[in-house]
């Protein structure tokens, strides 16, 4: 039995709902520190540099959004285009030469994708927010796009990652899965196959759940959730509020750029809008959360948020959410913080994630 486990309620007792999202969740299954840095520290440790393969999925995904948002009329791949130029995010990239280069292949790549849909095929929802609750946990997300085919609902997610994808992503993916739950639960419409839509080769990775495999993601996710949630309150107890003041001492060895999404990697990105946690699921899966707050050197540019260290706590907290060092701590967002992840990944500009 864990740490975490060790410190459940007894069985019968009532406790509160954790409430998450398929982030959150996948930030605990990643990484606890990053999940600590993430969700608990307040206010929250500087994070690096925004990424530009984050840019180039934020502003993708929000033309899409608005394409669908036109009328009619309008659905036609020269809007996309032009939806996609006037929501050009600018951040991470490296001069405005490369910024140009990349709102090209953004602007193919939504008119290549939008020029194989049909206008008239209103989507059910387009980034569209869905819960669910169960004894554990009340789980919320927003979905790219949420169609109806026939009698049934479809959860689809855009990706704008380099890597391509299979269908293994999309059957093993716990956020499309339990979002498919939530969708089916507040439709009362029957919903099991997700979708994953690869922009950059046009590939679309489709898995259809059963309810069996279904139940099995939304089972794992109050495991995660239930874990996590023994954490979170050891972390309450120990760290009451007054005391989770910033830690504004220097970040040990800072001065290193700081690192990625939080741990999303760029192979797996999917872009959301740079300095917000965003959905998706990170760490490496796809749905990256991304790019954050400026982060910068403490005493920076006016107007930036200054410099803040994560919270100093005692050995039990920083046992109960250690570090997973692996590659992904290239992109994570709080490797400046984090000793052990620099150790074992390079650093990256904000730049690196873009596709050759
Ligand atoms: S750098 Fe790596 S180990 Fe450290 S918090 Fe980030 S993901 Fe976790």
């Amino acid at each position: 039995m864990s740490a975490v486990q060790g410190q459940l309620p007894l069985e019968g007792m009532p406790r509160r709902l954790y409430s998450c999202t398929p982030s959150r969740l996948n930030a605990w299954l990643d990484c606890r520190r990053r999940y600590r840095f993430s969700y608990l520290d307040r206010p929250q440790p500087s994070k690096g540099p925004a990424w530009a393969h984050n840019s180039v999925g934020a502003s993708v995904h929000n033309a899409l959004a608005g394409w669908w948002r036109e009328p009619y009329e309008r659905r036609s791949p020269l809007t996309a285009a032009i939806l996609l130029t006037n929501g050009w995010i600018t951040e991470g990239f490296r001069d405005a030469e490369q910024s140009a280069h990349w709102l090209g292949r953004a602007r193919d790549l939504v008119s290549g994708y939008v020029a194989t849909l049909d206008p008239t095929d209103d989507p059910v929802g387009v980034e569209r927010t869905v819960a669910t609750r169960t004894k554990v946990m009340a789980l919320s997300g927003r979905i790219d796009r949420l169609d109806r085919r026939g009698d049934e609902l479809v959860v689809v997610d855009y990706k704008t990652g380099r890597r391509p994808l299979t269908q293994d992503d999309a059957r093993s993916s716990l956020a499309l899965a339990v979002y498919a739950v939530a969708a089916s639960t507040m439709m009362r419409t029957p919903c099991r196959t997700v979708e994953l839509h690869h922009l950059p080769t046009g590939e679309i990775l489709e898995w259809r759940h059963t309810e069996e495999s279904l139940e099995r993601h939304l089972r794992r996710a109050e495991e995660l959730a239930t874990e996590a949630s023994a954490a979170d309150e050891r972390y309450r107890a120990v760290m009451p509020a007054p005391a989770r003041a910033p830690g504004r001492t220097a970040s040990r060895g800072d001065g290193s750029r700081g690192g990625g999404s939080s741990g999303s990697a760029p192979a797996a990105a999917s872009g959301r809008t740079p300095g917000a946690a965003a959905g998706g699921t990170s760490g490496g899966a796809p749905g990256a959360a991304v790019g954050g707050a400026s982060g910068g050197a403490a005493g920076g540019a006016p107007g930036e948020r200054p410099f803040v260290g994560p919270a100093a706590v005692p050995d039990e907290i920083d046992a109960l959410f250690p570090p997973n060092p692996g590659p992904i701590c290239s992109w994570c967002d709080f490797r400046r913080h984090c000793p052990e992840g620099r150790s074992v990944a390079p650093d990256r500009r904000p730049w690196d994630g873009l596709a050759e």
